[in-house]
């Protein structure tokens, strides 16, 4: 037994366990969750927490973040990014590996990333790799200096140092990946059927993008993971009607899986104002029909996981119009409140949202072992939320490095109140508790 002073317990009437919620008492020692008991345990000379009727989830794991730091810093970095997400009650994220400078295509480039991050997080982050034409023989490596996996493109990913695969290539990456048993997340839209739209009227913009574009490079994601065996994953799905057709995969035994994220969800394109480019990304936020189609599959288990997309730029980047402005919808502080203001309304339960944003995304990124989860050995990842709190988005809020986001105004109900960073109470004010995460080795 360790000295009693690194025991804590914190209890909670709405513990969000693996198996549903129910009161409960977390015993932490040290950094790692020990045991699971009843509400009223005694726990004699441990530091006792209880939170009462405030839920307790496992802190979110938001494996879609463009951090952007080093080189574009100005855009988002490091220091900011994970304060927002600790705020949020995200406490890891997967930093991507585009609009960085250089972009993590390389062991050397990720060396980079690691030594810009360390000693200013104040969550835990883990890498993707990216996978770009003529960096192959690159992949082994960085899977090996522990990614947790690798981005690629099918299009424009709107930064030239981060290029598109085509088929081919798509299939070779997909053939090394297998090898590795190393997860290929793939950006799908196809740009053979995206035109280009200017103006400021955000209608002609989705039109623009239509579900067929994703459709057509879902097909070719399938078929590349059906032909090599590889584990492939879909990032921010908009187009619901995709979903049968990642379904007919997952059930045909491809290993597949999707995620959306909170605007897909939250918002509908009949409600963007006109020239209101802070909801421009890519693919669209669709209509509102489109968006209880998206919710179906969340709830059917077709899409696996909710993240942010968190992907900022300089304020003079969003300016101009739905053609040249940057596409991205920063969100990494409001995602688990936006979610869970709907899932609310639709009868869902905080066990689902868990499930979408901790649990779901902790599994694509390998990091089960240790993430995602209130368990008897994981990490004492913990976030004290008020299920019933309401609140209006304010910019004063926002802890990301511009408070640019479509979320401005919008009333929300669930608060985050306190967070545990590894049995550390955990505070944004506080010192940087973040680590940096590789993939776990068997
Ligand atoms: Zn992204």
């Amino acid at each position: 037994m360790r000295a009693k002073s690194e025991t804590r317990v914190i209890r909670s009437s709405r513990v969000a366990l693996p198996d549903g919620t129910r009161p409960a008492a977390i015993v932490v020692d040290g950094s790692s969750i020990a045991a699971i008991d009843d509400y009223d345990a005694r726990a004699d000379g441990a530091t006792d927490v209880d939170l009462g009727d405030l839920a307790l989830l496992p802190g979110l794991v938001d494996t879609h973040v463009h951090v952007n730091e080093p080189g574009r810093t100005d855009w988002e970095g490091f220091a900011t990014a994970t304060r927002a997400a600790l705020a949020g009650g995200v406490t890891t994220i997967c930093d991507m590996p585009l609009n960085s400078l250089p972009p993590t295509t390389s062991v050397d480039a990720l060396r980079q990333k690691q030594a810009a991050a360390g000693g200013q997080c104040w969550v835990d982050v883990a890498f993707w790799g990216g996978a770009v034409p003529g960096n192959l023989g690159e992949l082994p490596a960085m899977d090996e200096a522990g990614v947790v996996g690798f981005k690629c493109f099918l299009l424009d990913s709107g930064s030239q140092e981060f290029p598109p695969l085509d088929p081919a290539e798509l299939r070779a990456a997909m053939a090394v990946l297998a090898g590795l048993d190393a997860t290929l997340i793939v950006h799908a839209e196809d740009g053979a059927e995206i035109s280009s739209a200017s103006g400021q009227d955000y209608s002609a913009f989705v039109a623009s993008r239509p579900p067929k574009s994703e459709r057509r490079a879902i097909e070719k994601v399938i078929s590349a993971a059906a032909g090599t065996g590889a584990r492939a994953h879909i990032v921010h799905l908009s187009a619901a009607e995709c979903a049968a057709m990642i379904a007919g995969a997952k059930g045909a035994g491809i290993r597949l899986s999707a995620e959306t994220c909170p605007h897909y969800l939250f918002f509908a394109a009949e409600q963007v104002p006109e020239g209101a480019t802070e909801y421009k990304c890519c693919p669209p936020i669709r209509d509102a029909i489109n968006r209880e189609a998206l919710w179906r599959a969340l709830e059917a288990g077709v899409i696996d996981c909710v993240v942010s997309d968190h992907s900022p730029c300089l304020p003079e980047m969003k300016a101009g119009d739905f053609g040249t402005a940057w596409g991205g919808v920063s969100s990494l502080q409001l995602g688990l409140a936006a979610v869970w203001t709907v899932a609310k309304a639709r009868g869902r339960s905080l066990d689902d949202v868990v499930r979408w944003m901790a649990a779901g995304p902790a599994a694509l990124a390998g990091l089960s072992s240790r993430k995602g989860q209130i368990a008897v050995g994981r990490d004492a990842d913990l976030v004290a939320f008020d299920p019933d709190a309401s609140w209006e988005v304010d910019a004063a809020q926002l802890l990301q490095r511009h408070p640019i986001t479509p979320y401005l105004g919008q009333k929300l109900t669930g608060s985050v109140r306190r967070v545990w960073l590894r049995g550390i109470e955990a505070e944004t004010g506080g010192s940087p508790l973040g680590r940096l995460l590789t993939k776990p080795r068997e």
